[in-house]
Formats: C-alpha cells, structure tokens, sequence
C-alpha cells in the first residue's frame, strides 16, 4: 500500500512538472513571436509621446493610440508603411512642408544664380527715364514807327517731357553701356512769345485799364466792327471827346478825305492821336443808341490831337459845335 501510494505521489509530481514546463516554454514561445515595441510619436503640435505597441504597421500604431490624420496632416513614415528602423513616427503639417520644400529649392536657386553671375557677370536691364524738352522763345516784331521799343510776354513758355527707353549694361552693378532704343513726346512743350511793341506814351497812364473778359462790350455787340475785334481784350481809357466837320475851319480843307485815304463817314470816322494806328477800333458806350452802336474805326488825325484826345466826324459843322466836348470812357481795341 505504501508503495502504490508513492508511486502514485511521484505520478502527480511528474504531471505537475510537466505542466508548469509546458505552460513556461508556451511563454517563451509567445515571447519570441510577439515583439513589444517602444514607438515615439510626435504630432504636429509639437507633443511626444512613447507608446508600448505590438503592431507594426503605422497606420495601425496611430489607430491603436487614437491619433486621426487631419486632411493638412501627414505622418512620417506615411501610413502605409511598417515601423523598422526607425521608431518614430512624425506627424507634420502638409503646408509647412511645403514651404520648407519651396525655401530649399528657392535657396538652390540663389546658388545657381550665383554660380551663373560668377560665370557672366553682365546683366542687361530695359530703363525708362523721363527728360524736359525745354521751351523755346520766339521772337515777334509788332512794332510800328519808331518810337522805344519794348518786349511783351503774350504767351508763357512751359516744357515739355519725353520719354527714353535705354537699354543698360551692368557689370559687377557698374553701369558700362547705355543705349538708347526709343523715345516718345508725352508733353510737347509750349513756345514762350514775346512780342516786340512800341511803347506808348501816355499822359495819364492811370487813365489806361484793361478791361475784364466779362466787361468786353465786343462779346455782346453785334455791329461788324464789334464782330472783327471778338477776341481782341480793349484797353478801357477817358478821353476828351470833341467833333468836327469836314469844312475848312475845322479840317482846313473841305473834301472830307481823312489821313487814310477814305471819305469820312457819320457814326464811323473817328480821328486820334498817332499812338493810335489807323484802323484801330474804338467803342464809346455814350453812342451806343446811334447807328453805329457806339463802334467807330481810327480813320484820321488832326494836327491838335494828343494822345488822351479824339474827334468824332459828323456830317455838319453845327452839329459838331453843339457836340462841345466831353470826357467819355472809351473802349480801344488794337491788333
Ligand atoms: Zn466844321
């Protein structure tokens, strides 16, 4: 009985034993199979993290750790490779990727541009550039007689610009070459005019006023002589007015020629000093209910006439005595 008894001890022991020895090479087994790997992930933020994983696959490790791409997002290695070497996976933004890409390859280029100025070291550049096309003066001579003679602006001179396309040459940024490829008139300048006068002696220069453009009777009348001096600004004088005949006690002969060869007429020949050449046009607003309108034309002299006196023609010798005299403003227009 004893014997049976240890015999069937020594049964128990042996299965024990080979159940824990089954159980431990299991393990082993298990153990040389499933590797346990130590992965660090780093998202885009910045944050690591080491994680204990037994997959292999990336896009596997980042599931099992609840990690989800974004659609800006990328990992590195991508997801579907496998963990090998490397045991980090890298989880970066697509766009800062590629401006890293964009400044490596822009850097690249500053280089090969270097290397190509190093090689040829001339550049050409196209230049514009705007220049003055100064006035020039022109000179008229307007002057009647011989009296002093004086210079008057009548138009001011403004410059013009042109435009020049150079085409220039640089060498270690020196200009060497400058040619110029074409030029264009933006502004054409403006001649400066001076008209060259015979000065007028007047007496009573205050007297002489040039009239405004609103107060230019000849933009309003509608007599011929005020339509042939439209646009011509009347000097505004006060002249001692009489009238005369054409009978030898006012003119000393009686054919009623005048010192320009033609008959006088009423409400048209006016006598003037020589200041005023023949022709000029005179408006006196005292007539202006006449037939003339008040507009008469420089068509004589008198041997008593100055400067600051006129005499009107009518056809009789008393009509002119009853005229008397006058100091009327006059509005004289000469070209
Ligand atoms: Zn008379």
């Amino acid at each position: 009985m004893r014997n049976y008894d240890k015999a069937s001890i020594s049964l128990k022991k042996i299965v024990c034993i080979s159940v824990i020895l089954i159980f431990i090479l299991g393990i082993g087994v298990m153990a040389g199979n499933v590797k346990v790997n130590s992965v660090k992930i780093v998202l885009s933020s910045g944050y690591e993290m080491n994680v204990l994983t037994t997959k292999t696959s990336v896009k596997e490790i980042l599931e099992e750790n609840h990690i989800i791409l974004l659609d800006d997002e990328k990992a590195t290695p991508s997801t579907n490779e496998e963990i090998s070497d490397n045991k980090t996976i890298i989880i970066s933004n697509e766009a800062e990727i590629v401006s890293t890409l964009a400044e490596e390859e822009k850097s690249s280029d500053v280089t090969a541009q270097d290397v190509l100025q190093n090689y040829s070291k001339i550049v050409e550049k196209i230049v514009t550039e705007q220049v003055k096309i100064p006035y020039q003066t022109v000179k008229k001579d307007v002057s009647t007689g011989s009296g002093t003679k004086q210079d008057r602006v009548v138009q001011n001179g403004v410059d013009g610009i042109k435009e020049i396309t150079y085409k220039v040459k640089y060498q270690n940024g020196n200009e060497i070459e400058k040619k110029e490829i074409s030029s264009r008139v933006i502004k054409k300048p403006v001649d400066k005019i001076v008209e060259v006068r015979t000065k007028q002696v007047t007496s009573r220069s205050a007297d002489i006023r040039t009239a405004s453009k609103t107060n230019n009777p000849a933009e309003t009348a509608s007599t011929a002589l005020a339509k042939k001096v439209k646009g011509i600004t009347p000097k505004v004088k006060t002249f001692n007015t009489s009238a005369y005949c054409s009978c030898i006690s006012c003119c000393g002969k009686s054919n009623g020629i005048t010192s320009s060869g033609t008959k006088a007429s009423e409400w048209y020949t006016l006598a003037a000093g020589k200041s005023y050449p023949i022709g000029t046009v005179i408006y006196i607003p005292y007539f202006k209910d006449k037939p003339n309108g008040g507009w008469f034309v420089v068509q004589d002299r008198g041997g008593a006439i100055s400067s600051n006196k006129i005499d009107i023609y009518m056809n009789t010798h008393s009509k002119a005595l009853q005229f008397g005299r006058h100091s009327l403003t006059c509005y004289v227009y000469e070209f």
